[in-house]
């Protein structure tokens, strides 16, 4: 993998779920490409197995691992096995998350009635989806870090690397279940950054803005791959014009796992999104 720079991770044993993921499995090859031992964890095994696949056929260290960042025996089982395989933890960046359907509103407006036709309004919102999205990406987030902190305890060069996204600072239309979630995850950086600051741990997170992968695209893109008016409206709002290249979070996921350089940056959530959070619309 072409890397903007390098950075020393030799032989720190690095977690990523999700990391059979689109940004995940970019940022498992990225760590793996600088040295680490990366164990990519993903509720589907075959996803991360092909990213660990990936990552040996280009020399590097690595091992998929099925897991469900929900419940807290699969992720104990396998920290067992990364432990048994490479020793304690040294990194764990929280990837898994997503938007789910059922979370999200058909309409960007309410209008009176629309709750009689035949869509999705606020009224009408499932709230098993709602919760679905809520856990998946805040108790996704905290559980992982329960099982695996212990290892990172008084380490030199501990750090977590939680994944928000621009609903963060803004909610997005339509998916207030995500909205809300990645509000709350990015809470509990600053929350955990603040928590674990006497044992060494620094924790931080990447907001990344509009990247297609899997679980946006058919938000993005219809049946037949034509941009839909949501794609027309995110890029009128992005000064740069363009979604982001996976690549183009690599640089950020390097300089905040890297002491040396963001040694004294602590509880904080970085935008990587070509300007859209800086853009009001005017
Ligand atoms: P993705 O769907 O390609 O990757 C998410 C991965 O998480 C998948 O491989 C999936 O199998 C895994 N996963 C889902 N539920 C899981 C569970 N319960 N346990 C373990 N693994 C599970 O999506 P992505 O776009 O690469 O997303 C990575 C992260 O980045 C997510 O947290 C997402 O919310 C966030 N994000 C993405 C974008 C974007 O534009 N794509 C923008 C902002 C934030």
């Amino acid at each position: 993998m072409n890397l903007p720079f390098k950075i020393n991770l030799q032989d720190k044993v690095i977690v990523v779920t999700g990391g059979g993921g689109v940004l995940c499995g970019a940022f498992a090859k990225a760590v793996a490409a600088c040295g680490a031992k990366t164990a990519i964890l993903d509720l589907r095994k075959e996803n991360a197995d092909k990213i660990a696949a990936e990552i040996l056929a280009e020399g590097g260290v690595a091992m998929g691992i099925g897991a469900n960042v929900l419940d807290a025996e699969s992720l104990r089982i396998a920290k067992t096995a990364i432990n048994d395989a490479y020793g304690s933890c040294d990194i764990l960046i929280n990837g898994a998350g997503g938007n789910h359907p059922k979370g999200t509103t058909s309409l960007e407006y309410y209008h009176i009635g629309d709750e009689k036709k035949d869509l999705v309004t606020f009224f009408g919102l499932d709230p098993e989806g709602v919760s679905f999205v809520f856990n998946l990406n805040f108790l996704g987030t905290l559980l992982p870090t329960q099982v695996f902190a212990m290892d990172l305890m008084n380490k030199q060069d501990a750090t977590i690397l939680n994944i928000s996204s621009m609903n963060a600072f803004s909610p997005l239309t339509k998916i207030p279940a995500y909205s809300g979630a990645k509000a709350a995850v990015s809470n509990f950086t600053k929350w955990l950054a603040v928590h674990f600051s006497k044992v060494g741990i620094r924790v931080n997170a990447i907001a990344p803005g509009f990247f297609v992968t899997d679980q946006n695209r058919s938000l993005l893109y219809d049946a037949n791959g034509t941009p839909t008016e949501r794609t027309e409206k995110i890029l009128s709002q992005t000064p740069m014009d363009r979604f982001g290249n996976v690549e183009e979070l690599i640089g950020t996921l390097l300089w905040l796992l890297c002491p040396a350089a963001s040694s004294f940056v602590n509880g904080v959530v970085i935008p990587v999104d070509g300007g859209f959070s800086a853009y009001s619309g005017v």
